[in-house]
């Protein structure tokens, strides 16, 4: 996420697919493919800070063609509209480089100097990043790839998420760690019951949404991986708690003496 100065936090997500951009830790080098689901990309931020190099914040880097050309930071690339409840117009709002929270530099080594990390190695950084994009692919992190990468990219691009970055001025932008959801929560099985440690089932209870362990593990799978299991879980909860009560047990018993009020897998649905 970008932290605004009054502590407003933009989740930052398409600017991570824009094609002429890279991130950079506190050594000026890249550290992740930039498209990466947000989950991926936090954990290597705390895994890249906990190995003793600054990677909360971390920055991303692009430049002004980007700018005018994709949405970045809520900024709409259109003409000044005046009264928009989002930033327009052509020039980075004065106030984000106020902020400090957005830095300008007229070449690598300003830039690097506003965001406190060696000059050479961002100028290689960049270099490299620049080869890469040229020749269409990402060699070092595979930056691409995948769907999930190239969803927010740029269609009219052979490689949706790779172009070199152009004339300055450049930015950055200051990355800090934000906050969806925690993934973690009580285990449950396929019928969203809660299970004890041993595996066993608590009976009656259920769980699902941010008060259940994420279907998808640690990682996010694409767009609606919290919201679609927890709605599916909760229909499916729903259902095994309709299966499984007395009234349930009676109709079962009267109309379907097969009817799996103990194993609702097998029951129809
Ligand atoms: C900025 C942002 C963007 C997101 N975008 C997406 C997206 O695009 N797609 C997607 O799938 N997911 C997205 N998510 C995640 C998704 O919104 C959450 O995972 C989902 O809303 C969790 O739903 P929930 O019902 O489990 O929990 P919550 O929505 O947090 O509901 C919990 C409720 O319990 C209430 N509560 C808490 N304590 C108590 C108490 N003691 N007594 C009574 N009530 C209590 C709370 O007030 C709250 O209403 C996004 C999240 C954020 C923050």
């Amino acid at each position: 996420a970008i932290c605004w100065p009054d502590g407003r936090l933009q989740f930052m997500l398409n600017e991570r697919m824009m094609p002429a951009q890279f991130v950079v830790n506190g050594d000026g080098v890249r550290f992740i493919n930039e498209a990466a689901p947000y989950m991926d990309f936090a954990h290597a931020m705390i895994e890249g800070q906990r190995s003793g190099v600054t990677h909360i914040p971390c920055w991303l880097i692009t430049d002004i063609r980007s700018f005018h050309r994709y949405v970045v930071g809520g900024h709409l690339p259109i003409p000044k509209v005046p009264f928009a409840p989002v930033p327009t117009g052509r020039t980075v709002p004065q106030a984000w480089l106020d902020s400090g929270v957005v830095k300008q530099g007229s070449s690598w080594e300003e830039l690097a100097a506003a965001i406190g990390v060696p000059g050479d190695r961002l100028r290689a950084t960049a270099e490299r990043f620049n080869e890469l994009a040229r020749r269409g692919h990402d060699d070092d992190f595979n930056r691409g790839d995948s769907a999930y990468d190239n969803y927010y990219g740029d269609p009219t691009l052979p490689n949706p998420n790779l172009h070199p970055l152009g004339d300055p001025p450049y930015y950055a932008f200051q990355i800090i760690l934000g906050d969806l959801g925690t993934s973690g929560g009580l285990r449950t099985d396929e019928y969203a019951r809660v299970l004890r440690a041993d595996d066993s089932v608590v009976a009656g209870l259920y769980a699902v949404g941010n008060a259940s362990a994420a279907v998808m593990g640690r990682s996010y799978a694409g767009a609606g991986a919290t919201i679609g299991p927890a709605m599916t879980f909760g229909y499916v909860a729903a259902r095994h708690m309709a299966d499984t009560t007395p009234e349930a047990a009676d109709r079962s018993t009267s109309a379907e003496p097969d009817s799996a009020i103990d194993s609702p897998g097998t029951s129809r649905r």
